[in-house]
């Protein structure tokens, strides 16, 4: 600890909740061809009919996309080649750019992706028996401070928007073989999921869709949130299955206030009052992410705090050990240390479980996406070259507790 805070963990609860003015986002879409899911469905409809083109066209073009894979106008062989050639001077199929693919011995893939404005951002394909989960980001940096993760060691830069959003699902989807698709995603890379709920579920609500996107199951979609409760009661209003997700980490207001910042202008009681409120509402059960640090909020009185305040809760706790990043003060607990907050919590008929930690390869772990600076370098440049190699880096299996 003892990193300096910059002002936003200073403001009220309402500016927290804020985040970076959607004007920000704005500014990224420079370039003249529009990326293909930048536009709805209807948008689609009402751009064929303009050109004299039959609406069931605008169909074809997101179908080839978003479920048969194409990158480019040319192999799409059903339409007419005129329309192919005058698609392709006005659209682009990905707006983001693959600039750097990492892949772990396990399989697992990393990818960072160069936004049109030169910012990156970073989503992860993870696989685990039968399920491939996507862990994807929603905002360049992050402006929660929370003291052990690097995603917000430089703050925020901006929101990421929704198709920005889907094209990290759909280039880490095409890095599949065909009989295989994504079939689980959690909303736990940079960035903080609800400080950009608008896009993020226009997002999700078009990967969901069985018209429109994928078809994927909402219950298969887990959103993490560092908390912010005015937001979880409109995700709630919203009335849709996704699974929450809430980074606690502490079970007191004091430890709390220490290491997630923004805290101090929340407070505990509220974030549980929204998580129990959303709970209600969707009838969905709550995770309370904890990430355990050594010394700091592992012993055994803080599992029984915690255990206080959940065991009254229908409600999940997925601990996270902490993962090492590099310039900050924090250590993994031992595996005795967390076998031991695992029982504390079991004992008191706390649903638990481990998140598990797959391998020690690539830079993918949780609280290990970084916002890149310099987006003006040459975006062909791998990031930070070498940090494959830096010991440090191992990457966890992100699983949601649904299947
Ligand atoms: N902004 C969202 C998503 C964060 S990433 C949120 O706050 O929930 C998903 C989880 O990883 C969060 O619980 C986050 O607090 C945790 N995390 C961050 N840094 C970490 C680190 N270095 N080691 C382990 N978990 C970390």
């Amino acid at each position: 600890m003892g990193r300096g805070r910059d002002e936003q963990h200073e403001s009220a609860p309402e500016s927290v909740e804020e985040g970076p003015s959607a004007g920000l986002a704005a500014d990224a879409l420079v370039g003249s061809r529009r990326p293909v899911l930048s536009a709805t469905a209807a948008e689609w409809r009402g751009w064929m009919v303009e050109r004299g083109q039959p609406a069931y066209r605008a169909r074809q073009v997101l179908d080839w996309v978003i479920r048969r894979r194409a990158e480019s106008f040319e192999p799409m062989s059903d339409l007419p080649r005129a329309l192919r050639q005058r698609l392709d001077a006005e659209w682009t199929v990905f707006g983001t750019r693959v600039v750097y693919h990492d892949v772990a011995a396990d399989g697992t893939d990393k990818l960072v992706l160069a936004c049109r404005d030169g910012r990156r951002i970073e989503c992860v394909l993870m696989t685990e028996g039968p399920r491939r989960t996507v862990c994807l980001s929603t905002q360049v940096g992050c402006g929660m401070g929370c003291v052990f993760c690097a995603s917000g060691l430089k703050g925020v830069e901006r929101n990421l928007r929704a198709d920005e959003i889907l094209e990290q699902v759909l280039h880490l989807r095409n890095l599949l073989p065909p009989e295989e698709t994504v079939t689980h995603l959690v909303v736990m890379g940079m960035g903080e999921s609800l400080a950009n709920l608008d896009n993020l579920v226009a997002a999700l609500d078009r990967l969901c869709s069985a018209e429109e996107g994928l078809g994927m199951s909402q219950r298969r979609v887990t959103i993490s949130t560092v908390g912010l409760p005015a937001k979880i009661r409109r995700l709630a209003d919203l009335d849709r299955q996704y699974h929450l997700a809430v980074s606690l980490h502490a079970p007191t207001e004091e430890l709390r206030n220490r290491l997630v910042p923004v805290n101090e202008a929340i407070g505990l009681g509220a974030v549980l009052a929204a998580a129990d409120a959303y709970f209600q509402r969707t009838g969905r059960q709550v995770t309370y992410e904890y990430v355990l640090l050594a010394g700091i909020n592992d012993q055994p009185a803080d599992a029984q705090a915690l255990a206080r305040l959940l065991a009254t809760r229908r409600a999940h706790v997925n601990l996270i050990p902490y993962n090492p990043v590099a310039g900050l003060p924090f250590e993994r607990p031992d595996p005795e240390s967390i076998a031991r907050f695992v029982a504390i919590l079991r004992d008191r008929g706390v649903s638990v479980t481990v998140r598990k930690t797959k391998g020690r390869a690539i830079a993918a772990a949780c609280g290990q996406l970084r916002r890149r600076l310099d987006p003006d370098r040459d975006p062909t440049t791998p990031p930070e070259s070498g940090r494959a190699h830096d010991p440090h880096f191992g990457f966890q299996l992100a699983l949601s507790t649904e299947d």
